[in-house]
């Protein structure tokens, strides 16, 4: 049998979110715009190994530099219909850059 007691404790919340490419910040109400990830890297790196990498990147720095080599996995917001708009939008961006 355990006995409880009451204790408090220190937790970290996210207080303010920067875009780690451009330094833009969070909205006023407090959304940022843009979104997160992390990066895990297993064996076949031979550089980062074990490593996991968060990113904080706003929806310009993500456009211009991250949407274009990367699959959608996932949409749960939007529609099909809305998904193949940006499908076709990223197609345009690569032959513009
Ligand atoms: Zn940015």
């Amino acid at each position: 049998m355990r006995k409880y007691k009451t204790v408090l404790k220190k937790e970290k919340e996210v207080a303010k979110t920067f875009c780690d490419l451009c330094g833009k910040r969070d909205r006023k109400d407090g959304f940022f715009p843009g979104g997160s990830g992390e990066i895990s890297f297993g064996y076949g790196s031979t550089k980062h190994d074990g490593a996991v990498f968060r990113l904080d990147i706003c929806d310009d720095c993500f456009d211009k530099h991250i949407a274009k080599h990367v699959e959608m996995v996932s949409n749960w917001i939007y529609p099909p219909e809305i998904a193949k708009f940006n499908k076709a939008r990223r197609k345009t961006a690569k032959t513009v850059i």
